[in-house]
């Protein structure tokens, strides 16, 4: 089907396997997103490190691990 054949070119990327990162949290302080999976938070642009305080989400990210060189 011409429709259908049309649709799969414009997305190359729709079936490429995903992998999701979890642990993403946003601060309280700058706004910003940082990872909750190392031993520090960071270093924030607003002073110290990333604050998760006030109750962040955790929030998933997808992940593209072919990206990674
Ligand atoms: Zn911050």
């Amino acid at each position: 089907m011409a429709t259908q054949q049309a649709q799969e070119d414009l997305s190359p990327t729709a079936t490429r396997d995903l992998t999701m990162q979890r642990n993403w949290r946003h601060c309280s302080k700058c706004f910003g997103l940082w990872f909750n999976g190392h031993s520090t938070n960071g270093v924030c642009p607003a002073g110290g490190a990333h604050s998760g305080q006030g109750g962040s989400w955790d929030l998933i990210l997808p992940a593209d691990p072919t990206s990674l060189a």
